[in-house]
């Protein structure tokens, strides 16, 4: 049998990219292939199969967006303290499937069972595997933010492919067979993963386990949890199961969930900050800011779901450079896992280039661009009014190329938070520090609905052209909004800087 590796042998790769990466790449495009087949055919499948009203469907999927997103949190804090990220995920793959497989059963009847099935397995899964991602990496490596963009390529394909096969099948053929597919892609996930496993060395390895990590000042990480602790996290996911059930039900408590979810990580995160010293304890502050930074970049962003998905139903033609016939919709939902695909590996080389010649930007920076670009393309969204028709229809070439560089925005602060995370987090809060940055998207999501319902203010009775007013208009306003808040954090840079110490 050949010698487990060495944290040292994985962390001292030649080339671009540790070939550990390609695995998890791999485990993490079926995950997400699966999370997004099932988001893409919450609404439809609630409305159509389960009757439901628009309204009623949209709070609901609003609510189960919220809790995967906030059971990151949890599933971080577990794999901190007890499973470890390989158990962590594994369990939440398991209870993916499970999910799956319940709603592949009788999707009608097991609904909300199979959903807050997925809602756990999500958490488990998510934040274990980008933060493994970052153990592959030496501390200073600059070929970290490199890795994550190309990650972050694998889960914008899965989600492509993902969210357009699911619903196509479900609608064209059966909704059993389309659950069953989220689950069948989820088994090989975890089939990648479990076969690719001991590639990773120790990484991964529930805390304290014989071989130390040593990933950061050399800390050592002390073994308290015992064998029962992890069946007891086991159990205890299964029971809160049917509270999650519960909850989704019935959406008012999302919004209590999500009041109380935000403060109490907070105050958590303050105590185990209390824990460490000045050094560590300003970094996970720097690591604060991003977080609540990002809250705002997803709010923005997430209008991708609700408001510009009624913009490109409603004002947009059908016409790709004069030539090419495309449904708007479609466009909207799929134009930004395209130019991610297409561009995350690219953008990656361009940091690693520019990390040669001393002169990448530094993780505020890039964040700040990231705004910048935001900006940039809602200000292309308010511009489709110049290439309309008289009628209120707009350009869908001008809305693609808004798509583009919103991507651009994304690519910037996405992918470059994951990998600004695993850095500025002592080992035994990663788990914990991704949970809470996936957790502000939960807060973004929430935010980004906010927003849409009062950009769609239009009047239903409304000219098409009245509605490309009234929509643009908002669009303008968030492109001023990003435009302020990305010149606030190049503002503010060089004191974050500062929290970060030695982290660039
Ligand atoms: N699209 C990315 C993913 O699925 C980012 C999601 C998010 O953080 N909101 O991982």
């Amino acid at each position: 049998m050949a010698a487990e590796l060495s944290i040292e042998e994985i962390q001292n790769f030649k080339g671009k990219y540790p070939k550990q990466l390609w695995y998890l790449f791999f485990s993490e495009m079926w995950e997400r292939f699966c999370f997004y087949g099932m988001r893409g055919m919450l609404t439809y499948f609630m409305v159509t199969q389960l009757m439901m009203k628009d309204e009623q469907a949209n709070l609901q999927y609003g609510a189960t967006q919220a809790f995967v997103y906030a059971f990151t949190f949890i599933g971080g804090l577990f794999a901190d303290k007890i499973l470890g990220f390989r158990k962590s995920l594994f369990w939440g793959g398991i209870l993916m499937i499970v999910g799956s497989g319940i709603l592949a059963l009788n999707p009608k009847e097991f609904f909300f069972l199979g959903i807050s099935f997925t809602i756990v397995g999500t958490g488990f899964f998510k934040p274990n595997i980008s933060t493994m991602v970052g153990n592959l990496y030496k501390k200073d490596d600059v070929r970290r933010d490199a890795g994550f963009s190309l990650f972050y390529s694998g889960i914008n394909i899965g989600a492509l492919i993902g969210g357009y096969a699911c619903i196509a099948i479900g609608k064209n053929y059966s909704w059993n067979l389309a659950f069953g597919l989220a689950g069948i892609v989820m088994i090989i996930s975890l089939i990648t993963f479990v076969f690719t496993q001991k590639s990773l060395g120790p990484i991964g390895l529930p805390p304290g386990s014989e071989t130390k990590i040593v990933i950061e000042n050399n800390t050592a990480v002390k073994n308290n949890a015992k064998p029962w602790h992890t069946y007891a996290v086991f159990i205890g996911s299964l029971i809160f199961i049917p509270i999650i059930m519960k909850m989704v039900a019935i959406t008012e408590y999302t919004d209590y969930f999500m009041y109380a979810i935000g403060p109490l990580t907070l105050l958590y995160v303050f105590y185990e900050m209390s824990k460490y010293d000045k050094e560590a304890r300003k970094k996970l502050i720097a690591a604060l800011v991003f977080i609540i930074f990002s809250i705002l970049f997803w709010a923005f962003f997430e209008q991708s779901g609700g408001s510009l998905s009624l913009f490109a139903a409603n004002n947009l033609g059908n016409k790709i450079l004069g030539a090419v016939t495309l449904d708007p919709n479609g466009v909207n939902n799929s134009a930004n896992s395209l130019f991610v695909i297409i561009f995350a590996p690219l953008f990656g080389l361009v940091w690693i280039a520019m990390a040669k010649k001393k002169i990448e930007p530094n993780t505020v920076v890039k964040f700040g661009l990231g705004f910048l670009f935001l900006a940039g393309a809602f200000y292309v969204f308010y511009a489709t009014r110049f290439f309309a028709s008289a009628t209120g229809i707009a350009s869908l070439d001008v809305f693609t190329i808004a798509y583009l560089v919103i991507t651009f925005g994304e690519l910037c602060l996405s992918p470059i938070g994951l990998s600004i995370m695993t850095k500025l987090s002592p080992v035994k809060l990663q788990g914990v520090m991704m949970g809470m940055w996936f957790l502000a998207s939960a807060y973004g999501q929430y935010v980004a609905g906010l927003l849409g319902a009062g950009l769609s203010s239009a009047d239903e009775n409304d000219t098409l052209l009245q509605k490309l007013t009234t929509y643009t208009n908002g669009y303008k306003q968030l492109a001023i909004y990003a435009l302020i808040t990305g010149i606030i954090l190049l503002l503010i840079s060089p004191l974050v800087k500062k929290l970060m110490g030695d982290v660039k």
